[in-house]
């Protein structure tokens, strides 16, 4: 008999759920029920291929992934219930490209820093390793040591009974059929065998999590495609070797591949792929697969038969066809659903037999605690807004599908559901030969290319665009640049209590004088950075009353949204509007902004009557447009917001008018070098929940006399411990390619630091990067190496802000 009260009710007895129910009893909560509408595993889990691999492409997904490993060993070891776990089978991620190889160097590098020892191996050392591929075409590939296969159902009925000893309840052939909201926020869960009231659910719905997100008024962007493998009879070469075959990865023909018996079991990434249940699922889908397609997969089989010729002697033993979640950028959602209160998601898994474990101890914690042990950006279901419906999450799921093991290079936007969100400048600024970056689905221009086909290569060396953007950078410094920025995150803060509010989410002193702007950071109740805003204090005017523009990083307006609208308290009369999608802002920036401004506005621009760190609204031309005096770039520079519908207009003007100065467009690019000169951070590369504001240097942003603020004992515990590791400004002592996230700094066989970003200071002439280091290593002049893409690369601290660092070019 089901209980009809409980704390957390989890939905789904897959990987995901019973991962979950698991940890959340091992963060301290037993009073957790799972519901299962059918068996445990007869979503996708029980069909898989269950590799477990331990390759992520940032430290989260490495962490989350050795989690896994660890707990599966130890649940393999469990003497009373033991379960068949292959572990450390080894496994190869294949290249023949150069390119690909300094990716894997890259992974490798970034690997290090979380405790694991990927390998870089030619193609000798593959076939070495692995007997039965040839080398043709071959020019090495990444070794994961740790990479193996597990028993799917045996590891979920492993986590099901801990779950149980530990208090936890699960109930099988109870479907959710809807959810109701109580106005307290907690949930009543209707299920066919009677209703269960809890304070939190959790979706863990496999390939059926729109049902389920129906019943809460939600669209997940989360769509499923047919996968398909096959498993091979016996092959005598395998018997033969005398240990097991590693798993294989190959991104020349889209296949996988690991043993199975003394066979293999191969799995496809086609590219006349398929799309699943976009209309509907039968509800009679259950333990069940799609009918088999090998015709599809073909010509994958064509690349693995020359690969692995062994396979062609083998007979097919059986097919599997089933469906595989995808989300639009192929991680999964791991964490809050974005507007719901005590609502949580753990779907669109494509490894989660791998990625299961750790994705659920990250769950469990941040239900548990509100943040878990990692930054969980990557996984954080707030990080995408609008665009991200089911119609593009399906384009892109193709696209990913088709890519499966082609990792993204740095700067790679791949063509799928693009453009999802433009402005009316972008046909103009394409015309004018803009390239586009993506982000947050906003088409924001990277650099202007010399000509219409221009095409850098996919690479992590500094790439052909070096010079071009050394040349907007120039003219932002010598004369004046024109930038537009999409997308940027904006808030309208308004109510009696808004000044109230938001003094206490920011951990630092924010101006109240109107026609000011602040930049501030809010912490989380662990005293970590939580994001980075700024405040205008705009005054009132024809346009409206006296109101608070919040400014964020542009993906950040769900998680921002949430965590202001989480922090209201009931008796407090506050106001939150966004903006977001109704403003966009043209940057003027370098020496000559003042007299571009001058001659496109009445105002008086001069620095007495409009100083740094100010706002006005005022019209560009005839448009009403809101000026602020910040500045990204380290030049003097002026914001101009404009709504959209005078975006256009705006924008005549304010070319027309820098005609005589010289302005030319500079992009995201130019930007991204521009701030590192000036040691300006940048939300989730830089500013991340394992840091507090003293580890980032963030000193002078706190306040620790001020009353209250969201993290504030927190923070002081913290500062009576001691930082753990320091950011620092580092300059490289290389040219041919810039620091990536997440590469290791060594000193000795030790891993001392890790990289956040790196660029070249096209104005200091240096190779720039930041990095969270040990606190013993983060004084100036302190030198180490830096493990980029596998060369040990001289690295020295040096003062923050390299570029004009008594800030007089801003202040002129
Ligand atoms: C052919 C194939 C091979 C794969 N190979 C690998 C691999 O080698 N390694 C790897 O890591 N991953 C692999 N995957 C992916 C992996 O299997 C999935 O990521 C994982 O199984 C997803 O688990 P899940 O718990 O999210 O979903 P599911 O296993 O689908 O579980 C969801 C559960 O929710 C239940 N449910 C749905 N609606 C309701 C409701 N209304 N009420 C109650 N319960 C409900 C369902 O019955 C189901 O049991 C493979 C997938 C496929 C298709």
């Amino acid at each position: 008999m089901m209980k009809s009260q409980t704390r957390v009710v989890v939905i789904g007895g897959g990987i995901a759920g019973c991962s979950t129910l698991y940890h959340l009893t091992q963060e301290g909560w037993s009073d957790v029920v799972l519901l299962e509408r059918n068996d445990l595993t007869s979503g996708t889990t029980w069909h898989s291929a269950s590799q477990v691999t331990n390759f992520g492409m940032n430290q989260t997904m490495v962490g989350l992934k050795t989690h896994s490993i660890n707990l599966y060993k130890e649940l393999a070891s469990d003497t009373d219930h033991p379960i068949n776990y292959n572990h450390a089978d080894g496994g190869i991620r294949l290249a023949n490209t150069e390119e690909q190889m300094q990716g894997y160097r890259h992974f490798a590098s970034m690997a290090r820093g979380m405790g694991v020892d990927f390998e870089v191996i030619d193609a000798q050392e593959c076939q070495r390793r692995h007997p039965l591929i040839s080398t043709e075409n071959l020019i090495g590939g990444l070794w994961d040591p740790l990479d193996g296969d597990i028993d799917p159902y045996q590891l979920c009925h492993s986590l099901a009974r801990r779950a149980r000893n530990a208090g936890a309840e699960v109930c099988t052939d109870t479907p959710v059929t809807s959810l109701d909201q109580y106005k307290d926020g907690t949930w009543k869960v209707v299920t066919e065998h009677g209703n269960i009231d809890c304070d939190i659910v959790v979706n863990a719905c496999g390939y059926r999590v729109n049902e389920v997100g129906a019943m809460m008024g939600v669209q997940h962007p989360v769509a499923s495609m047919e996968h398909q493998y096959f498993l091979t009879e016996d092959i005598p070469a395998i018997a033969k070797a005398g240990h097991r075959m590693p798993l294989l990865r190959c991104p020349i023909s889209d296949y996988y591949c690991r043993q199975d018996k003394d066979g293999l079991l191969i799995g496809f990434y086609e590219q006349k792929c398929k799309t699943w249940g976009m209309d509907g699922i039968d509800p009679n889908f259950v333990n069940a697969l799609c009918p088999d397609d090998l015709e599809r997969v073909a010509d994958v089989l064509d690349g693995a038969f020359a690969r692995m010729p062994a396979i062609m002697e083998a007979g097919i033993r059986s097919v599997v066809n089933g469906p595989i979640t995808y989300t639009i950028d192929g991680s999964p959602l791991v964490g809050k659903i974005p507007g719901k209160k005590n609502a949580f998601c753990i779907i669109g898994l494509r490894a989660g037999l791998g990625e299961g474990g750790g994705h659920g101890w990250l769950l469990a914690q941040q239900i548990v605690h509100g943040e878990a042990c990692y930054d969980t950006w990557c996984i954080d279901p707030r990080r995408f807004t609008s665009h991200a419906n089911v119609e593009a999450t399906s384009l892109k799921a193709i696209e990913d599908y088709q890519n499966e093991f082609r990792f993204h290079f740095p700067h790679e936007h791949r063509p799928a559901a693009r453009p999802a969100k433009t402005t009316s400048l972008t046909p103009v600024l394409a015309a004018e030969n803009a390239e586009f970056t993506v982000v947050n689905g906003w088409e924001r221009v990277e650099y202007i290319k010399p000509y219409p086909d221009f095409k850098p290569s996919l690479s992590f060396h500094f790439d052909e665009t070096f010079d071009i953007v050394a040349k907007e950078i120039s003219n932002v410094r010598d004369s004046v640049g024109l930038c537009e920025v999409n997308g940027f995150n904006r808030f309208e803060i308004t109510g009696p209590d808004a000044q109230s509010f938001v003094d206490r989410m920011f951990c630092g002193n924010i101006t109240h004088k109107t026609g000011r702007v602040g930049l501030g950071y809010l912490l989380n109740d662990f005293g970590m950075l939580k994001s980075e805003a700024t405040i205008a204090n705009i005054p009132s005017s024809d346009r409206g009353p006296k109101r608070m523009w919040y400014g964020s990083a542009a993906a950040s307006e769900f998680h921002d949204m949430d965590w202001l609208y989480q922090h209201i308290n009931p008796n407090e009369k506050v106001e939150i509007k966004s903006l977001t999608n109704e403003q966009t802002i043209l940057i003027v920036a370098g020496p000559k902004a003042r007299d571009v401004l001058s001659a496109c506005s009445r105002e008086d621009w001069s620095k007495e009557s409009f100083p740094w760190l100010s706002v006005r609204e005022c019209f560009i031309g005839f448009s009403s447009v809101t000026v602020m005096s910040v500045s990204f770039s380290g030049e003097l520079a002026y914001e101009i917001h404009i709504p959209n519908e005078a975006l256009y207009a705006a924008y005549l003007t304010i070319s027309k008018a820098g005609e005589k100065f010289g302005m030319n467009m500079f992009g995201s690019r130019a930007v991204e070098s521009m701030r590192m000169e000036k040691g300006f951070l940048s939300w989730k590369a830089d500013l991340l929940t394992e840091f507090d504001p003293f580890e980032t240097g963030l000193d002078r942003f706190v306040n620790l006399k001020k009353d209250n603020f969201i993290g504030k004992s927190a923070l002081k515990r913290r500062l009576k411990v001691g930082p753990r590791q320091k950011l620092v400004t580092l300059s490289l002592d290389c040219t041919h390619a810039p620091a990536h996230g997440g590469a290791s700094l060594i000193e000795g066989s030790e891993v001392v630091g890790t990289i956040t970003s790196g660029e070249w200071g096209h104005r200091v002439n240096k190779n720039l990067a930041y990095a969270y280091v040990n606190p013993d290593k983060s004084e100036i002049g302190t030198k180490m190496l830096l493990d980029l893409l596998g060369e040990m690369v001289p690295a020295e601290v040096i003062a923050p802000c390299p570029y004009d660092s008594s800030y007089s070019r801003i202040l002129s």
